[in-house]
């Protein structure tokens, strides 16, 4: 009996919503082998998981963290014997900072094991990268600091999971974003994302969702440049400098 509910997105490509701020993870697979990209909030949440894949009669090759955000990242505890890819930012961010996230979180009452060590994606993609699984290839695309300061979006055939780079249903979140960086990423992705659009958080989605991102930073820059009104659905007030 599965604790999470999978939705099929596309052939070998299913997503569950988390209870852990509603974030998407993503299990990509072909032929018996897994990659799940996002493993959650918690290494209970990563355990089960874990547990949910094999119990699919599958075997995970590895993880994929999208950004360095604790949602995204502190499941990963429960992979440490399977590589682990993540934007190399992300890694040293991570590293330097991982245990500031720790502290936030244990202030704001999530109950995270005594003794928690934050876990360190183990391979830095710091270009554009292939692997496989199974007889499928994914890709690893590294956008740089945009809405974090590692972005890592994953294309597998006509499925682009970009994490937090869009949202559904709640306004991006900007606490560690470089506008114009987030900007170029989004027309990046206009170019070159597949039709399927899987979100950090909220419903999978098409380039319109891409679209009204697009218009809403680029709608910010103009603001800042001086040479737009005050855009909206952007709180630009949390941004780091
Ligand atoms: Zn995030």
């Amino acid at each position: 009996m599965s604790e999470l509910r999978w939705t099929p997105v596309a052939d070998g490509v299913r997503t569950a919503v988390l209870p852990e701020a509603s974030m998407n993870v993503v299990v990509v697979s072909d032929n018996g082998e897994a990659l799940v990209i996002d493993p959650g909030a918690t290494p209970d949440r990563g355990r089960t998981m874990r547990a949910e894949v094999r119990a699919a009669g599958e075997v995970v090759l590895g993880v994929i963290i999208t950004h360095p955000h604790w949602d995204h990242v502190f499941g990963l505890a429960a992979f440490r014997n399977v590589p682990s890819y993540a934007h190399t930012a992300t890694i040293d961010e991570l590293a330097r900072a991982g245990t500031r996230q720790v502290d936030d979180l244990r202030e704001r009452g999530f109950v995270l094991p005594e003794g928690f060590a934050v876990p360190i994606p183990t391979v830095p993609v710091a270009a554009p990268t292939t692997i496989r699984v199974g007889r499928r290839e994914v890709r690893l695309d590294p956008v740089g600091h945009a809405h974090s300061v590692g972005d890592l979006v994953i294309h597998i055939d006509g499925v682009s999971i970009v994490g937090d780079l869009v949202e559904v249903g709640a306004p991006p979140q900007l606490r560690d974003a470089d506008l114009a960086g987030w900007t170029a990423a989004l027309d990046h992705l206009a170019e070159t994302a597949g039709p399927v659009i899987i979100p950090g958080h909220g419903a999978v989605s098409d380039h319109a969702e891409l679209d009204r991102h697009r218009a809403m930073f680029h709608a910010a820059l103009a603001y800042r440049a001086g040479t737009g009104p005050i855009p909206d659905g952007l709180d630009l007030s949390q941004l780091p400098h």
